[in-house]
C-alpha cells in the first residue's frame, strides 16, 4: 500500500521538473504523505514567482488538518531556514508550525544563495525526524544545473 521513501522522493523529483526555471532560485518539488497516501504536492513557483515547494504544498491543506501530525513531507532540497522574501516564513518554520514530525530530503542546500542553511539542524532541534536520501541527490539536483552549486 504505502510507497517507500525512495518512491515518494521520485515523485517529488518529478514535481521539481515542473518548476518554471528561474535564474536566481532552486527548482524543488515536495510531497506530503499521510497514512500511505499523497495529501498535497507543491513545486517552486507553482502559484506565484516566489512560492517555495514546501509552502505550495502546505498552502493546499488547512492549518488544522489532523493528518499533518502523522504526515511526512518529502522535499528534494533541504527546507530553507531563511528567505529573501521577508514577509514569508521560511519553509522550516512552516513545517514546524504545521506539526509535521518527519522530513525526508534528497540534498542539502548549497551555499548558492544563503551562506549557511540550517533547515535540517533546526528541524532536528525541534524533535523532527529527518532522513536524507543521498542516493537520489543527483537526480534532485539535475534541474538545478543552471545554478552555481559549488
Ligand atoms: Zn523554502
Amino acid at each position: 500500500m504505502s510507497g517507500t521513501d525512495q518512491q515518494w522522493m521520485r515523485r517529488a523529483i518529478e514535481l521539481a521538473r515542473l518548476c518554471p526555471t528561474a535564474p536566481g532560485a532552486f527548482s524543488v518539488g515536495a510531497v506530503i504523505v499521510a497514512d500511505g497516501v499523497e495529501i498535497a504536492t507543491g513545486y517552486s513557483r507553482e502559484s506565484d514567482p516566489k512560492v517555495h515547494a514546501e509552502e505550495a504544498a502546505l498552502d493546499k491543506l488547512a492549518a488544522d488538518d489532523p493528518r499533518l501530525a502523522r504526515a511526512t513531507i518529502y522535499s528534494t532540497l533541504e527546507p530553507c531556514s531563511e528567505r529573501a522574501t521577508k514577509t514569508r516564513l521560511p519553509c522550516t518554520d512552516r513545517i514546524l508550525r504545521a506539526g509535521i514530525s518527519r522530513v525526508v530530503i534528497a540534498w542539502r542546500e548549497p551555499a548558492t544563495f544563503v551562506a549557511d542553511c540550517v533547515g535540517v539542524e533546526k528541524l532536528l532541534q525541534s524533535g523532527v525526524d529527518v532522513t536524507e536520501l543521498p542516493d537520489l541527490a543527483q537526480d534532485a539536483m539535475e534541474m538545478n544545473r543552471h545554478l552555481d552549486l559549488s
